[in-house]
C-alpha cells in the first residue's frame, strides 16, 4: 500500500477540484479522476462561466443598440457576430480550465483522465477515456464523490442538442433562432432566455408555478418578471407541456393550463429544456459499494460529508442542497479539513444565490415568506435604486435592496435585491450575516459615494424607517 493515496476524488468540478486542492495543501497524497476530459466540470466547462460569457457579450449588444442614444453616442450598424461571440465564450472556458490543470500540477496533485468507479471501499478503478486499454486500480484510505449534477429530461420532449436543446445546447446554437420556447422560469431559462432574445430571439417562457424562480423573495419574483416582461421577454405561467414534435420546419409543443383547460400548442424554432438539475452517479459503483441514495438520486451525508460508508465522502450538487459552485467549493474546502483531522461547517443560512439577468438579482438568507411561515417577528427595510445617486448617473436604476431584519434583534435576517450588481452588493450582507451583523451595523458603517452600495445602506437604515434618501 505504500503508492496509496490519502485520497481519491471522483470528480474535477468546483466541489471536487477545490477539495483536492485543499486536501493536497494539507499533505494529503491526492488523485482527482475526471471523465469530461477537462477539469472545472460543469460549471466551467458548460455552466457558470461560458453562460456569463455570454450573457457579457449580449448585454454589451443590448446597451449599444438600446442605450448608447441616450447616453449621446450614436453608432450604426450594431449587430451580433455570433461565431466570434461564441469563439470568445470557448477561449474563456479553455483558459480557466487549463488554469485548473495548471493547480492540479502546482499541488502534485495526480489528475487522472477516465471515468471512477468504486469497487469497494478503498478502491477505485478507473476506465480510460477512450474507452480503449486496461482500467488501473486506485488504492486510497478515502474516497470523495463529487459528481455533480445533470439535466432533468421533461417526458414528452425529447432533447436532441438541436432543435430541442438543455443549457449545454443552448450555449452553443450556431445561429439566433427566430423563436424560442423555454420550459422553466428558473435561473437557468431566465439567463439563457435573456441571452438569445437579446441576440434578436422572440423568446417565450412557460412556466408550470405562477411565479418565476421559485424559493425566491415573492416581491423580487413580481418585480424580475415585470422587468424582464418589459424588455421584452413573454411569459406563459400555470402553464404545463405535455409533449414536443420536432420536424425540420421547427419545433410544436403541445401545452396544457396546469388548474384545467384546453390544450394549445405553440411552433418555435427551439426548445429550451430547463426544468431542474438531477444528481449524476450513472457507473459509479457507489450504490452497489454500499453507499445510501434517497428516492431523487441525492446521496446523504453526515455533518463531516460522510456518507453511511465509512472512508466515502460526498460533496456538492450530488448531495443536494443548493445546486451552486460556490456551494460546491465551499464543501470541498471544509469537507478535506474534516479529513485532515481539522474542524470545520458551512453556514448553508448565509450562501448567496446570483442570477446574472439584467438587472442582476441577488439573495441571501430566509425571504419574507419564510420569515411568515416560520412565525418569526422581523422588519423590512428597502431601497429604490431610483433614489442611488450613482445608479442614476449608470442610467440603470431598475429594481429595489430589501433587508429583513430580527424585530427585537435587529440581526439581519435575509437580504434581497433586483438590481444593477446585485451580485456583487449581497457580499457586503453575506460578510455582516456571517458575524451575526445587524442592520444597524451596516447603516453605521461608511460607504463610499456616489456608489451602488449606498442602497445596501440606506435600505439597512430604513429597517428603522430613518433612510436619508428616499
Ligand atoms: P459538477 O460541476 O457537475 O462536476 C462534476 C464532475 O464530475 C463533472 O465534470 C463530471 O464529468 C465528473 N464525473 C461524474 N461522474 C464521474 C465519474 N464516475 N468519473 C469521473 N468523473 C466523473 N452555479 C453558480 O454558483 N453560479 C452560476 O452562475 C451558475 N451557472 C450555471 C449555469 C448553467 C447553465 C448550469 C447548468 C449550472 C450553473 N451553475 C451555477 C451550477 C453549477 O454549475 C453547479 O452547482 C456546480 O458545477 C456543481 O459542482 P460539482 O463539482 O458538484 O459538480
Ligand atoms: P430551477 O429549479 O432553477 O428552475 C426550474 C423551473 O422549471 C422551475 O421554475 C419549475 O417550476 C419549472 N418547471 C419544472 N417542471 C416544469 C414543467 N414540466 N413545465 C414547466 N415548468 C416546469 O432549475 P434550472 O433553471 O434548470 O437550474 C438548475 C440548477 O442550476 C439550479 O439549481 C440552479 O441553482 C443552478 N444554476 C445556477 C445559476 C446561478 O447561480 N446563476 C445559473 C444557472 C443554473
Amino acid at each position: 500500500m505504500s503508492d496509496a493515496y490519502d485520497l481519491v476524488v471522483i470528480g474535477g468540478g468546483p466541489a471536487g477540484y477545490v477539495a483536492a486542492i485543499r486536501a493536497a495543501q494539507l499533505g494529503m497524497k491526492t488523485a482527482c479522476v475526471e471523465g469530461r476530459g477537462k477539469l472545472g466540470g460543469t460549471c466551467l466547462n458548460v455552466g457558470c462561466i461560458p453562460s456569463k460569457a455570454l450573457l457579457q457579450s449580449s448585454h454589451h449588444l443590448e446597451m449599444a443598440e438600446k442605450e448608447f442614444a441616450h447616453h449621446g453616442i450614436q453608432v450604426s450598424g450594431v449587430k451580433a457576430d455570433l461565431k466570434t461571440m461564441m469563439g470568445r465564450k470557448e477561449k474563456v472556458v479553455e483558459d480557466l480550465t487549463g488554469g485548473i490543470e495548471f493547480l492540479m500540477k502546482k499541488n502534485k496533485i495526480d489528475y487522472i483522465k477516465g471515468w471512477g468507479k468504486i469497487e469497494a471501499v478503498g478502491k477505485v478503478s478507473v476506465k480510460p477515456l477512450d474507452g480503449k486499454g486496461k482500467a488501473q486500480t486506485l488504492e486510497t484510505a478515502n474516497i470523495l464523490i463529487a459528481t455533480g449534477s445533470e439535466v432533468t429530461p421533461l417526458p414528452g420532449v425529447e432533447i436532441d442538442e438541436k432543435q430541442i436543446v438543455s443549457s449545454t445546447g443552448a450555449l452553443s446554437l450556431p445561429k439566433v433562432p427566430k423563436t424560442m420556447a423555454v420550459i422553466g422560469a428558473g435561473v437557468i431559462g431566465l439567463e439563457l432566455g435573456s441571452v438569445w432574445r437579446r441576440l434578436g430571439a422572440e423568446v417565450t417562457v412557460i412556466e408550470f408555478l405562477d411565479f418565476v424562480l421559485p424559493g425566491m423573495d415573492g416581491e423580487v419574483q413580481k418585480n424580475v418578471q415585470r422587468i424582464l416582461k418589459k424588455q421584452g421577454m413573454n411569459f406563459k405561467m400555470k402553464t404545463k407541456v405535455t409533449g414536443a414534435k420536432a420536424a425540420k420546419t421547427g419545433v410544436t409543443l403541445t401545452m396544457e393550463p396546469r388548474d384545467g383547460g384546453d390544450a394549445e400548442t405553440l411552433k418555435v424554432d427551439t426548445v429550451l429544456v430547463a426544468i431542474g438539475r438531477r444528481p449524476f452517479t450513472d457507473g459509479l459503483g457507489a450504490k452497489e459499494a454500499g453507499v445510501e441514495m434517497t428516492d431523487r438520486g441525492f446521496i446523504p451525508v453526515d455533518a463531516d460529508f460522510q456518507t453511511n460508508v465509512e472512508g466515502i465522502y460526498a460533496i456538492g450538487d450530488v448531495i443536494g442542497g443548493a445546486m451552486l459552485a460556490h456551494k460546491a467549493e465551499d464543501e470541498g474546502v471544509v469537507c478535506a479539513e474534516i479529513m485532515a483531522g481539522q474542524t470545520g461547517h458551512i453556514d448553508y443560512d448565509a450562501i448567496p444565490g446570483i442570477v446574472y439577468t439584467h438587472p442582476e438579482i441577488a439573495s441571501v438568507g430566509k425571504t419574507e415568506e419564510q420569515l411568515k411561515e416560520a412565525g418569526v417577528a422581523y422588519k423590512s427595510g428597502k431601497f429604490p435604486f431610483t433614489a442611488n445617486s450613482r445608479a442614476r448617473c449608470n442610467a440603470d436604476s431598475d429594481g429595489f435592496v430589501k433587508i429583513l431584519a430580527d424585530a427585537a434583534t435587529d440581526k439581519v435576517l435575509g437580504c434581497h435585491i433586483v438590481g444593477p450588481q446585485a451580485g456583487d452588493l449581497i457580499q457586503e450582507v453575506v460578510n455582516v450575516m456571517e458575524f451575526g451583523g445587524s442592520a444597524e451595523d451596516i447603516g453605521r458603517i461608511c460607504h463610499g459615494h456616489p456608489g451602488l452600495p449606498e442602497s445596501v445602506k440606506e435600505a439597512a437604515l430604513n429597517v428603522d424607517g430613518r433612510a436619508i434618501h428616499i
